[in-house]
């Protein structure tokens, strides 16, 4: 692929690791989980006790929300973020949540440990410049009709403006099919891994749409040699403001971050 001159895994380079408080990301097996939306401290705090239980290192929350509808639940604004960093805070666990708009990417960095970049801004060229320009990490979703190469080049945005730590996240693409939400496609995962030296994530919440379907996708997307995964979790995923046929339980999530870590530990071994 032509033009990446800092995403492109060059010949004997190393895989990008980098380290967030006692995290390494790249090396660390990466489970991010927590709710689709924060919707209010109790169900924030509640979510982020089951993400620790779990056994998650980062703890997610949509506080600015794309939605198809604007009468849709849009997320609580910066006030959300106030409340996904309390209950960080609370069970000790480091923050994520997605930035839609420029003029709030010095907020989100201030005050969230990652930052995330949805996959209907992937390629929104200004946002992918802004958090280019600040100090934290940034997580990339890929857009859902975009290339590897594109969702390469969107990478390279934020690498050439100065960020060096950038996750690419798989979260299926559009397809025929409408039985699920996406298409998961896996094999972006092993085709990531020999184009570009970052770190490789997969969300099977957002791939597939459906709950069942949740579990089996995580533990295809470990033998396809994931870095880490992304899952919604919600402690009453029926009551969800948005996104609710494809949220766990806290219980679900607790059993599907067992059998990852029997899956990470198995593909060690292979
Ligand atoms: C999300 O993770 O909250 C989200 C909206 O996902 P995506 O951008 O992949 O649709
Ligand atoms: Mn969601």
């Amino acid at each position: 692929m032509n033009g990446l001159k800092l995403a492109a895994c060059k010949e004997g380079q190393e895989r990008t690791c980098f380290t967030v408080g006692n995290l390494c990301v790249g090396r660390d097996f990466l489970l991010i989980a927590g709710p689709c939306s924060v919707e209010s401290e109790a169900q924030i705090m509640e979510a982020a006790k089951w993400a620790k239980a779990a056994g998650a290192n980062v703890l997610r929350g949509g506080i600015f929300k794309p939605r198809m509808s604007p009468y849709s639940f849009r997320g609580l604004g910066r006030e959300g973020l106030e409340l996904l960093a309390k209950a960080g805070k609370e069970v000790g666990l480091p923050i994520i949540t997605e930035v839609t708009d420029t003029r709030d990417v010095e907020f989100v960095a201030k005050n969230a440990d990652f930052i995330q970049i949805g996959a209907r801004n992937m390629q929104n060229f200004s946002l992918l410049e802004e958090v280019g320009k600040v100090n934290r990490p940034v997580l990339l979703k890929r857009g859902m009709t975009a290339t590897l190469e594109e969702f390469l080049n969107s990478a390279e945005y934020i690498l050439s403006s100065d960020n060096p730590r950038v996750i690419l996240c798989e979260r299926g693409i559009r397809t025929f099919e409408p039985y699920t939400r996406n298409t998961l496609d896996l094999s972006a995962v092993p085709a990531l891994k020999a184009l570009t030296h970052l770190p490789i994530i997969v969300d099977p919440s957002h791939a597939t749409g459906r709950r069942e379907l949740v579990l089996p996708m995580s533990l295809a997307a470990v033998a396809a040699g994931c870095d880490g995964l992304e899952i919604e979790m919600h402690p009453t995923p029926e009551k969800a403001l948005s996104d609710a046929e494809q949220q766990l339980t806290g219980e679900e999530l607790v059993k599907l971050a067992e059998k990852v870590k029997k899956a990470v530990e198995f593909r060690e071994n292979l």
